[in-house]
């Protein structure tokens, strides 16, 4: 079976615990204003210009790289085999990530079952927006989620990433019904899901949920801005300023109530 991968990144540190491989699967049915991976979003490969700049000449040249290649499931597993000694040291293993992981539901249980047969950790980085089955199917194999909340509103949820978070949040619900492997992730989005209201919100719909494992707090990170200038992609967001130590402890301070592991940039 094949799949559409976009990335593999190795030796990553922010994407569950110990060193892990994170495997990026490109296609994801939200459009949020913040998307640090644009190359992530459309479900095919696609050639995209990126602008890059010469520092000695300081001039920029432009060249095409193509975004999504297909693998299939026996050599992306012979892949991540090769940092197994990294995973097996730190307590780390592997991460499907995106998009969103889970549109390609087929791909990822198979990639999952094999990690797993061969005592690999395996963890999904999903945004929740899924038909429940499709989690249902990677439960078993899955050591653990990375589920994002991102806007408790829905009407603003729609307008900030163009869909409702109402299947988003009876998803998390029933995951974190059947057992103890979700990690919250938030992301900090200025102004727009850092705000008081909302994360006051979220902090108490989680206080309604059972088993999190862990709840991280994503600052934001620029990152994004400059790569959406590099791809010549129009962005939704511009110049926003990285939340200051003093507000993220702040933010920080308003999920002290709930009985869970609090944790700053994941
Ligand atoms: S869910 Fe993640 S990958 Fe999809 S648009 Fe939002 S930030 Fe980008």
């Amino acid at each position: 079976m094949n799949g559409l991968v976009f990335d593999i990144k190795r030796f990553a540190l922010h994407d569950g615990p110990g060193i892990r491989t994170t495997v990026f699967l490109k296609g994801c049915p939200l459009r949020c204003w913040w998307c640090q991976n644009p190359e992530s979003i459309r479900d095919f490969p696609e050639t995209l210009q990126i602008k890059s700049i010469t520092p000695t000449f300081n001039n920029s040249c432009i060249e095409e790289k193509i975004f999504g290649n297909e693998i299939n499931v026996d050599s992306l597993i012979k892949e991540l085999i090769k940092d197994r000694i990294f995973y097996d040291e730190s307590g780390g293993g592997v991460t499907f990530s995106g998009g969103e992981p889970l549109v390609q539901a087929d791909f990822l249980v198979e990639s999952l079952k094999l990690c797993k047969k061969i005592g690999i950790n395996t963890a999904v980085d999903t945004s929740g927006y899924t038909p429940f089955e499709n989690i249902e199917k990677i439960y078993d194999s899955t050591d653990l989620f990375l589920f994002d909340l991102k806007i408790f509103d829905d009407e603003k949820h729609i307008k900030f990433t163009d869909v409702s978070n109402k299947l988003i949040l009876s998803n998390i619900k029933k995951l974190t019904d059947i057992g103890n492997k979700t990690i919250v992730r938030i992301p900090l989005i200025p102004g727009i899901t850092d705000t008081n209201k909302n994360l006051l919100e979220v902090s108490r719909f989680v206080s309604t949920l059972k088993n999190i494992k862990q709840i991280d707090l994503l600052p934001y990170n620029k990152i994004s801005e400059s790569k959406y200038k590099r791809f010549n992609v129009p962005s939704l967001l511009s110049d926003l300023q990285t939340q200051t130590e003093e507000k993220l402890f702040e933010i920080k301070s308003m999920f002290d109530e709930l009985d869970t592991k609090i944790s700053l940039r994941g």
